[in-house]
């Protein structure tokens, strides 16, 4: 029922962080893997890790910027040439950029945040869906966070930005369901990766509180998210759609 074998998942920021835990999930039951990232450094990286602890695994690695629509195109050329179609997308890249304020956010920093937390997955969904509908089924999973749930003053565009993922979740699966496609969504808590680290040292006074607000009383770790998205991946998942699913130890309940 969990089982990804002849399937062929495509992770946006699959190269580091919650992604490239998500990856190990995919891999070890048993997906082939498609990473997209910007950065060549950690594209190798990550490659040489999930070689190292995944020998079989069929997995290549893009350097795209899923914001550039051109540059997507030219992407997905590439990728059909080798896949017919692809069976799991996740759309995990992710930014923010704090401003202390909302007002002290610049428009082109707010562009940004809304540009690669949003608009990236109807760029990279509209991609998928229409190869997916031809094959008769697809999964599609989009990376929210606890602030597609709270506002914030420190991040005003990510909250945005993770709230219209929400909203634009069910808008697909209101679309897509009919042709076997399930489109859900994940919503992380707070997890230790490279973006909450500046997080941790901006601002030590915040990150003091999450812990005991956290019912499970830890951080998660991007291995925490895998069991979710391979659900979502998998049959199991069959007649969900269109929800978004808190993994945070309970912080939302707060
Ligand atoms: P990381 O910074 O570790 O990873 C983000 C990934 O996104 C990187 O691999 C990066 O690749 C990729 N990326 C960013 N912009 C682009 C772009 N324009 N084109 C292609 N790839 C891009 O962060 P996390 O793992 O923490 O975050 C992953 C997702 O989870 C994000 O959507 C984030 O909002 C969400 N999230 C994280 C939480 C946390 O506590 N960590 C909590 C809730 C949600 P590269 O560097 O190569 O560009």
């Amino acid at each position: 029922m969990f089982d990804l074998s002849n399937k062929t998942a495509l992770i946006t920021g699959g190269n580091g962080g919650i992604g490239l835990g998500i990856a190990e999930g995919y891999l070890q039951f048993g997906a082939s893997l498609i990473i997209i990232g910007r950065n060549e450094q950690k594209n190798e990286e990550s490659r040489a890790y999930l070689a190292k602890k995944f020998p079989e695994s069929k997995i290549s690695f893009f350097i795209c910027d899923i914001t550039e629509v051109k540059s997507v195109d030219q992407m997905f050329i590439e990728i059909y040439k080798e896949n017919e179609s692809i069976d799991i997308l996740v759309n995990n890249a992710g930014i923010n950029i704090r401003a202390t304020e909302p007002q002290e956010l610049s428009f082109e920093d707010w562009s940004k945040v809304i540009s690669i937390n949003l608009s990236s997955m109807h760029i990279m969904s509209s991609k998928v869906v229409e190869k997916m509908k031809k094959n008769g089924s697809g999964k599609i999973i989009n990376i929210g966070s606890m602030l597609s749930i709270f506002g914030s003053t420190y991040g005003s565009a990510y909250a945005a930005s993770k709230g219209g993922v929400v909203q634009y979740t069910k808008s697909c699966a209101d679309g897509w369901s009919k042709d076997n496609i399930q489109v859900n969504a994940i919503l992380p808590g707070w997890i230790v990766t490279a973006m909450t680290e500046k997080f941790r040292i901006t601002y030590p006074e915040r990150h003091a509180l999450i812990q005991p607000r956290t019912p499970a009383g830890r951080w998660g770790t991007p291995n925490d998210l895998a069991g979710t998205a391979i659900f979502l991946a998998s049959e199991a998942s069959q007649f969900v759609s269109g929800v978004s699913i808190p993994v945070d130890g309970g912080y939302s309940i707060r």
